[in-house]
């Protein structure tokens, strides 16, 4: 029985694109005992592997991450095969607003410690006392009320191209750290002002609203589904739209747009742009913001010494890449002494 990939991502590439079949990217998650979340993610894999689903699903004990891409027809194959697992039945999936065939090439179903890597310790606190979930529209009017703290719970390569109007975007690089930063900045509200978070799809709410609530804040509310499924309630409810910029999300589209405004700057010339990339150079991989034009003066490179290495022939990077393994600056995501315009 087959239990793991066999097709590169270029190959898989080539046959979306001669199936020619309209995909579905899609992301849930759901916190649930699982007892053996080996045996659960082998279940998945075999059901998925054969309706053609892609993408990068966490399985752990506490539950499962998924973010997908699925074949529109099958659809509803699909969501029975949800349905008959009992704590999937009726998840909210996140459907993305734009979709792209290629927005997953594998399909990557790993077994995990935790679905997010939050650095808590579960047992320390109720993970089950939550903050009140709100829909978009009592979010929207949530905001406009003088006693409310609105926090983005996400990295802040994620909220520099996008996110609601007054919000608090901490200038970290992971939900880990953001964590205890957070508290510490709001201590003074524990009692009286409403927190309210939001992140991509609220899964990292579900932890940080307990967490906080744990800490001694009395009212903490939480965009339901986050910025996905606010984005797709204001379209469709015709609400007020308090979102600007893009939402950032994690597979190969990188971001969705919501408004039309371009809130960041490209690292290298500081002009309005809110397009990620990737170093071309396969030793550093840097996330940060390029324009068009820095985009073909450079390269597609972060750097003058990136761009040097990028033009070598491949069988030489190689050598030079040997026994460095992978640089960290991917994990930097922007914060690069090279670039100079970061916030
Ligand atoms: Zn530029
Ligand atoms: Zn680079």
């Amino acid at each position: 029985m087959q239990l793991y990939n066999k097709l590169s991502a270029k190959e898989r590439a080539a046959l979306i694109e001669e199936a020619g079949e309209d995909r579905l990217t899609l992301s849930f998650y759901a916190y649930a005992k699982i007892g053996n979340p080996e045996l659960f993610r082998n279940h998945l894999f075999i059901a998925w592997d054969q309706m053609g689903v892609l993408g990068r699903i966490y399985v752990a004990h506490e539950g499962i991450n998924a973010q997908l891409s699925v074949p529109a027809q099958k659809f509803g194959t699909f969501k029975k095969f949800l349905d008959e697992i009992y704590f999937l039945e009726n998840v909210r999936l996140n459907i993305a607003i734009e979709h792209d065939a290629k927005a997953f090439l594998k399909l990557k179903v790993k077994v995990r410690n935790k679905i997010v890597s939050d650095g808590l310790n579960d047992a320390s606190f109720d993970v089950t006392n939550r903050g009140i979930h709100v829909d978009a529209e009592k979010f929207n009017t949530l905001l406009e009320d003088p006693d409310t703290v609105l926090v983005d719970m996400r990295n802040h390569y994620e909220s520099e191209i996008g996110h609601f109007r007054g919000a608090i975007t901490p200038d970290v690089d992971t939900f880990r750290d953001s964590l205890p930063i957070i508290e510490e900045d709001l201590k003074d509200y524990k009692e009286d002002k409403n927190l309210v978070m939001y992140c991509t799809g609220g899964i990292r709410c579900e932890k940080a609203s307990a967490y906080y609530k744990h800490k001694g804040f009395k009212k903490v509310f939480q965009l339901e589904g986050g910025i996905i499924e606010y984005a797709r309630q204001v379209e469709k409810q015709k609400l007020e739209n308090k979102f600007i910029g893009k939402n950032f999300v994690f597979d190969h589209r990188r971001s969705e747009r919501i408004s039309e405004d371009v809130i960041a700057h490209c690292h290298q010339c500081g002009k309005p742009c809110d397009t990620h990339v990737n170093c071309a150079n396969e030793a550093c991989h840097l996330l940060f913001i390029q324009c068009e034009d820095c985009g073909m003066e450079m390269n597609n490179c972060c750097s003058e010494d990136c761009m040097k290495i990028n033009s070598l022939p491949y069988e030489e990077q190689k050598e030079l890449r040997k026994g460095r393994g992978n640089s960290n600056k991917i994990f930097k995501k922007g914060r690069s002494k090279v670039l100079k315009y970061k916030t």
